[in-house]
């Protein structure tokens, strides 16, 4: 496994490589959801890359990148162990410009829900992405349902920038007890947990109500945030995979959204109807 620091050297040694290229991206501290996209990658390519890079642009003031859970050492055991054939570990100056052109998110995509909550996050995802992609031109590259609309603002841009890279979207891993697994996750006390817990008992509230017929969507979200009693939430939506909000579910083309601050930690899930 080659482990490369320096932009202009991964883009060399990229323009010689002939195989099928998979790829990653990460900001490190590494679990078994992160683990489940890399193992993909392996499957369906020739070689993998993953990126381990905390970027700067996607975090709002006051938000925790300065305090970004790092285990550097444990995520290149874990590549290595997944026969990642490249780890690209970039800093932000090998990344980033002085007053560079800017990618933007639509306003009526990425500046609703994660994006109202987390106004220009988007637009610091979608530059970074950008970036990796032109640096590591996969093949392929693999993202998260678990963070859905992320994976929809990318697979527009790469659909509308003609980029040419199939975007993979991977399922959501949990933990045995249905908590979406997280970086984030760390953070939480005992306590804290239990309460976590209560995400994924609504999302399996909302399937329960769609598998007996209910559709409408005003009723499943009341009924979901009956259960998030003990965290502070921050939405609850049901959207459809181009990210409007619906007024009835239309199974085969809804995500059911849930974002909840518990404690200190914000936490994001969701299923796909
Ligand atoms: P992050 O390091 O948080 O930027 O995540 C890197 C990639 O892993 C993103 O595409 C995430 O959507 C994905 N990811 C994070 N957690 C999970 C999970 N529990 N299941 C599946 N994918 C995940």
């Amino acid at each position: 496994m080659q482990i490369i620091k320096n932009t202009d050297e991964l883009i060399k040694i990229r323009r010689n490589l002939k195989q099928n290229i998979g790829f990653v991206p990460t900001m490190g501290a590494l679990h078994l959801g992160h683990l489940s996209l890399i193992q993909r990658s392996v499957a369906e390519n020739e070689l993998t890359i993953v990126s381990i890079f905390v970027n700067p642009t996607q975090f709002l003031e006051g938000e925790d990148f300065s305090k970004y859970p790092q285990t550097l050492e444990k995520d290149l055991q874990i590549c290595k162990m997944a026969q990642v054939d490249i780890v690209f570990l970039p800093n932000t100056k090998s990344i980033y410009f002085k007053d560079e052109l800017k990618i933007k998110a639509p306003p009526n995509r990425g500046f609703i829900l994660e994006g109202l909550k987390r106004p220009a996050h988007f637009d610091g995802v979608l530059q970074v992405v950008l970036k990796l992609l032109n640096i590591t031109t996969p093949t392929r590259a693999y993202f998260g349902k678990k963070d859905a609309q992320q994976f929809y603002l990318i697979s527009k841009m790469a659909r509308e920038l003609f980029l040419d890279v199939e975007i993979v979207g991977c399922e959501i891993v949990r933990d045995d007890e249905g908590l979406a697994l997280s970086s984030r996750n760390i953070y939480l006390s005992t306590d804290e947990r239990k309460k976590a817990l209560l995400i994924s008992k609504s999302l399996k509230k909302s399937s329960d109500l769609v598998i007996n017929g209910e559709l409408e969507t005003q009723l499943i979200k009341s009924k979901m945030k009956e259960i998030l009693t003990d965290v502070e939430i921050e939405y609850v939506e049901i959207v459809d995979r181009e990210f409007r909000l619906l007024k009835n579910l239309e199974i085969h083309n809804s995500i059911i959204l849930i974002a909840v601050r518990v404690g200190k930690t914000r936490l994001i899930d969701n299923i796909w109807i």
